[in-house]
């Protein structure tokens, strides 16, 4: 700072007073010292990946008045030779002079606030300098000059803009013109610079909107481009100025907030924005001829002494967008403590489930399905899984876990092996079940080994005539992706004897084009429709509907969750074909089973046995 108010203030006051060139020379080259020492500083201070916006804001106006010092340096020493009688010191600070311009105009082009005025600076002395010579040749020095400035200026501005050009194209996205996912890496380190350096919060969404690949997929991805940039049109209106958004690729979108004092203040702002940025989103699109609808899924999680773990908050608002996305889309959800608890779990349980086939924690549990005469006429399997640190985990919790890993190709096999060989096991000891349900993972059944998988298991424990006592319960939620794959797989299994029964029946999408096309054998009600049947007339039609619709389709209707005599009775009276329920029993261990269906077969009346 010293060296910048020495520099000129000295040169000019040299200019007027002193006369001694030796002096003005050791004065100015004091000065220029100063100046370059404090660059030197300024070059020390430079940390891009440590610096926040602010800290860079600051960094870069001292640097720009640094060179500003420097040119200014350069012409006052021009100044000082000017007066001198040695005609070749003239040379020299004209030549100096100009070498400055060029050297100014090529090094600082990437700014007009710097390249503009320093470029003044050095060359409206020296054409002054030309202009008071008067005489002709100080005339055509003075054009000579002033096109020499144009010249420079104009170099500059033209790789300025190539400059500005290329950097835009390397810091957005071309079709919406939003941030990309590079220049955002890069500012979320300097947000989270700046969150350490003055605890405050700031807020991170990631905003995905749902469904978008049926847009681009049914009307084409023209229409789907002019829908993202009307996304990013509504995003940045509602946004506040200072909050920066990039597109991350896809459909996927990232907001981060500004830097707020308190976690109250920051919420409150995020939440307001998210709701904003939500409801914009859901508004119509009129795209050419169509009038289109689509939401958005908001994950957000909240930056406090993020330290340099920015990929870590990117995280955590995908897992809270996805949480979103598992709740049925179009909503907001803050990742806090649960959310974090729940991902722990769902690593542990990942973890362990590793190894639980080989540490033959699995075992199986069969829940009998009875006609209306309360015989047991078959059994769906339902798989268990005790863990030494976990206990007893529910399928409900490891199922997903396994479907999303992959893990449900290998514990799938385990469950169709245990159970054709138990099949093979009763039918030889006289317990003649006529159908065991086994539930197939979508992911395990379009896995490209199943039907190879199948085919060497029945050779194994089955023959022809008991392939066709098994039934594979498939989930409806999924069954309507890839339908025809779907379909010729299953006509292939079809041919060997086995049959397929549709779970979850009322839950998916089921239509009657997709009814008639799958070829089915069973229907299984969904639990929820049976919870209320006795009190909702809704529900009841449902049922209605759907063994009406059975009838017509040809299949045979199991209702599964039957838990009071009042469902058990409606549902017979509709023309249900089997009940299965805690009403009638539990799921039971293989040996309880094997002591109920005895028992039955020799006709106890109904006993409610308790689950193991
Ligand atoms: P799901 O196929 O719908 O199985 C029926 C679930 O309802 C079972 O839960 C069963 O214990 C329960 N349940 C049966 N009767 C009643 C009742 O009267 N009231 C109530 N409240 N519940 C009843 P579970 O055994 O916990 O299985 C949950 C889900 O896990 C199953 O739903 C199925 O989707 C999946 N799952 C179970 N075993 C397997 C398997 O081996 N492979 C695959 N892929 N999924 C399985
Ligand atoms: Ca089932
Ligand atoms: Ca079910």
């Amino acid at each position: 700072m010293l060296g910048l108010s020495l520099g000129p203030g000295l040169g000019y006051v040299l200019l007027g007073t002193l006369h001694d060139a030796a002096i003005r020379a050791i004065i100015w080259y004091i000065s220029m010292a100063l100046v370059s020492l404090w660059g030197y500083r300024l070059y020390r201070q430079f940390d891009f990946k440590r610096m926040s916006h602010v800290d860079l804001a600051r960094w870069y106006r001292k640097i720009t008045f640094f060179y500003y010092l420097m040119f200014i340096l350069w012409t006052v020493i021009f100044l000082l030779f000017i007066p001198l009688h040695a005609s070749n010191l003239h040379y020299i600070a004209i030549f100096t002079q100009m070498g400055s311009a060029v050297v100014a105009s090529s090094l600082l082009f990437s700014d007009r606030r710097l390249y503009l005025p320093i470029i003044l600076i050095l060359m409206i002395p020296l054409i002054l300098y030309f202009a008071q010579i008067s005489s002709w040749y100080g005339y055509v020095l003075t054009v000579f000059a002033c096109v020499f400035a144009w010249v420079l200026t104009y170099a500059a501005s033209s790789s300025n803009r190539l400059l500005f050009k290329t950097s835009y194209q390397a810091s957005h996205d071309q079709l919406t013109g939003l941030y990309n996912r590079n220049y955002f890496i890069d500012a979320m380190q300097h947000t989270v610079n700046a969150l350490n350096s003055n605890n405050g919060y700031c807020s991170l969404l990631l905003i995905d909107l749902d469904h978008f690949k049926t847009i681009n997929d049914s009307l084409g991805h023209d229409v789907g481009d002019v829908m993202l940039k009307e996304v990013a049109r509504r995003m940045g209106e509602i946004v506040p100025k200072n909050v920066l958004i990039a597109r991350m690729g896809g459909d996927e979108f990232i907001v981060v907030g500004g830097i707020a004092a308190s976690r109250q203040r920051c919420l409150a702002d995020t939440m307001e924005m998210a709701e904003g940025l939500r409801e914009s989103l859901k508004e119509v699109y009129l795209i050419g001829r169509h009038h289109l609808h689509i939401s958005a899924s908001i994950g957000i999680s909240i930056l406090h002494q993020p330290k340099n773990n920015a990929n870590q908050y990117i995280k955590e608002a995908d897992i809270a967008m996805y949480q979103v996305k598992d709740k049925g889309r179009d909503g907001i959800v803050l990742f806090g403590q649960e959310i974090s608890d729940k991902v722990e779990r769902n690593l542990q349980i990942e973890r362990l489930l590793h190894q639980a086939i080989a540490k033959n924690e699995f075992y199986l549990n069969f829940q009998p399905q009875f006609d209306p005469g309360h015989n047991i006429v078959g059994c769906e399997v339902l798989l268990r899984w005790k863990n030494s640190k976990l206990g007893m985990v529910s399928p409900l919790e490891f199922i997903p876990i396994a479907e999303k890993t992959g893990l449900i190709i290998d514990i799938g096999y385990w469950v169709m092996q245990q159970s054709f060989k138990t099949l093979h096991e009763w039918l030889a000891n006289g317990i003649d079940l006529q159908q065991l349900s086994i539930n197939v993972s979508m992911r395990q059944f379009f896995f490209q080994t199943f039907p190879n998988e199948v085919d060497q298991l029945s050779r194994d424990y089955l023959t022809p005539e008991t392939c066709c006592r098994i039934t594979f319960e498939l989930t409806e939620s999924v069954m309507a992706e890839e339908l025809d794959k779907l379909v010729r797989i299953m006509h292939q299994l079809k041919k060997q004897g086995f049959s397929f029964s549709i779970d979850d029946f009322g839950t998916g999408y089921s239509s009657l084009s997709y009814l008639r096309k799958v070829p089915l054998d069973e229907i299984k009600i969904d639990r929820s429709f049976i919870e209320e049947i006795s009190t909702s007339k809704s529900d009841q039609s449902m049922i209605e509907m759907i063994l009406n619709l059975s009838r017509v389709f040809g299949l045979k209707v199991v209702a599964e969750g039957v838990e009071t005599q009042e469902q058990e009775d409606i549902l017979l009276q509709g023309g249900c074909d089997l009940i299965q329920g805690y009403l009638l029993s539990r799921p039971l261990s293989r040996e309880d089973f094997e002591l109920l269906f005895r028992e039955r077969q020799q006709a106890v009346p109904t006993s409610k046995i308790p689950d193991h």
